[in-house]
């Protein structure tokens, strides 16, 4: 067990529950789950949907949490980075992609070389055709 390094990482007794609960793959309780989703989706006792789903937020959440858990970390090494950059800010304009709507989750600058990361939050029950998407479009702009 790896105790908390600062106040965010801390976890009640029923979060950390729930948080045993869904590492271990057992149902939660029904008490925490609606029988449908926003979207129209039958819920499933281990809460999977709820992880996946485009429109509950969770995965937005968990997403922007692991992009400022990065950014933090690059600050620590003194490699100021900057989140959710708009590729046209940075004069990019990659091929088949709005530069104006596309976004880098993370930009820092090393030895005078700009670097991007991405951070993309997976479940095994998820099925996303948006990654094969993704994947064509980082290897044909890639370098
Ligand atoms: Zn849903």
């Amino acid at each position: 067990m790896t105790v908390p390094c600062h106040k965010g990482l801390e976890m009640n007794n029923s979060t950390f529950t729930l948080a045993c609960r869904l590492r271990l793959g057992l149902p939660l309780p029904s008490a925490l789950t609606a029988e449908q989703c926003i979207c129209g989706t039958t819920i499933d006792p281990f809460g999977d949907h709820l992880l996946c789903c485009r429109h509950g937020g969770e995965r937005h959440f968990r997403h922007d949490c692991l992009v400022e858990a990065f950014r933090v970390i690059l600050r620590e090494v003194k490699l100021p980075a900057n989140s959710e950059v708009l590729l046209s800010h940075l004069h990019i304009r990659p091929a088949g992609v709005d530069a104006d709507q596309k976004r880098a989750d993370l930009y820092w600058v090393e030895d005078g070389v700009g670097h991007f990361g991405d951070v993309t939050v997976v479940h095994p029950t998820q099925a996303d055709p948006s990654f094969a998407a993704h994947r064509t479009i980082n290897r044909a702009n890639g370098r």
